[in-house]
């Protein structure tokens, strides 16, 4: 719903039928919601360049189709591999007919040899890699199993971001976050390259956090900004409620409800679609969200979102908190900020647990 109240905003705000620009003076937006306004020409200069990595999948294609909507793009490249469910030249083709300004190509690559020799031309000259490309966990798999599969897909996408796009900031989307970004950002380390040009996305968290908290006190979600730090997987997910003034006025027993929620959103979407789909539509959505902040950034309004990156604020070298980008990517990592008892207490936890998941990152990286 979020994301075609979105579209429906930015169809109604970019055309020019007289009905639609009387409805439109009718709307009433709060400064928030402008601010959230992500799909937009406010989203600032045109002229980037995106590539959606795994882009006929799940995520990746609504995910394709709301960036290709981002006047600020003005190409947009579909990658994914020869046998995927859709062509990635099929989305392409179809997203290519949107009245936007963004030119919009398929890339599909032969998995079985290097992505840096298949990805030149998909990757040449952008400003952002999104990447939800990956494989969902399967039956019999063991969560290491998936990282390791997941973990291979995301490093040959990220060492042909290396060799032809090095100054675009990466999202990595695909799972399990916590211990693919570290895993990435130590091989772009090794390379010489900026860590910092690697975020795990984690906007959906913030997402979540948010509508949540607008259903239970009546509020605009668009009016709530709970800030959400850790990571991105069970209890390393902390939605700081009390640093947002509404989210501050939740009782102790709404939070108790709200906490775990927040945490265990993916299953409550995989559980309603019976086993046959995930959370897709509002992490496209969420992912989309993000890639405005970055774009933004890059043309000169410095944006906030919270993001997983490598890291000082805490003991831990990866954890997620406010960034905000700027004209270069990441500009500043904010600090935590204060926390009441309960989160204090939930800080803890989520950092034991974050730690095990990043130092199986790193074990993956140093065997390289
Ligand atoms: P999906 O299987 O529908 O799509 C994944 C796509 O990746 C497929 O089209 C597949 O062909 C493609 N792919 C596989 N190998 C590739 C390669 N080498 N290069 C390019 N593309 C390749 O899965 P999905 O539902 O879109 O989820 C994708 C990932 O996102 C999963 O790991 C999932 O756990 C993760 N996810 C993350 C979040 C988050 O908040 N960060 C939320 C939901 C899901």
């Amino acid at each position: 719903m979020a994301a075609i109240r979105s579209i429906c905003r930015h169809v109604l705000r970019t055309t020019s039928a007289p009905s639609l620009v009387t409805r439109r003076s009718t709307l009433a937006y709060s400064s928030a919601a402008l601010r959230r306004d992500w799909t937009a020409k406010d989203a600032g200069a045109g002229g980037f360049k995106v590539c959606v990595c795994g882009g006929a999948g799940g995520i990746g294609q609504p995910m394709s189709m709301l960036m290709a909507m981002n006047e600020s793009v003005s190409e947009l490249s579909v990658q994914d591999v020869t046998m995927a469910m859709v062509p990635p030249g099929g989305v392409a083709a179809d997203l290519g007919h949107l009245e936007f300004p963004s030119k919009v190509k398929g890339y599909a690559i032969d998995p079985s040899k290097p992505a840096v020799d298949q990805l030149e031309a998909c990757l040449t000259g952008c400003n952002l890699v999104l990447i939800p490309a990956g494989v969902p966990r399967k039956p019999g798999m063991t969560r290491d199993d998936l990282f390791n599969i997941n973990a291979n897909i995301a490093r040959g996408l990220v060492e042909a971001c290396a060799q032809f796009c090095p100054d675009a900031i990466i999202g990595v989307i695909v799972n399990p976050v916590n211990s693919v970004v570290p895993a990435m950002i130590e091989i772009y380390k090794k390379k010489g390259l900026d860590p910092m040009k690697i975020c795990g996305v984690t906007t959906l968290d913030v997402v979540r956090a948010n509508k949540f908290v607008a259903d239970a006190t009546g509020k605009s979600p668009q009016d709530i900004n709970i800030p959400v730090v850790g990571g991105h997987a069970g209890t390393t997910i902390l939605p700081l409620f009390s640093q947002d003034p509404i989210g501050a006025t939740l009782t102790p027993e709404q939070v108790a409800v709200l906490d775990p929620r927040t945490q265990d959103g993916g299953t409550e979407v995989v559980e309603a679609k019976a086993g046959k789909g995930s959370a897709t539509l509002s992490m496209a959505y969420s992912g989309a969200r993000f890639g405005s902040a970055v774009l933004k950034g890059l043309a000169g309004t410095p944006t906030t979102e919270c993001t997983y990156v490598q890291s000082s604020v805490t003991d831990l070298p990866y954890f997620s908190s406010k960034v905000t980008f700027g004209k270069n990517g990441v500009e500043k990592v904010h600090e935590v900020g204060p926390m009441n008892a309960h989160e204090s207490e939930r800080f803890k936890q989520a950092c034991t647990q974050l730690k095990s998941e990043i130092d199986k990152g790193l074990e993956y990286a140093a065997a390289i």
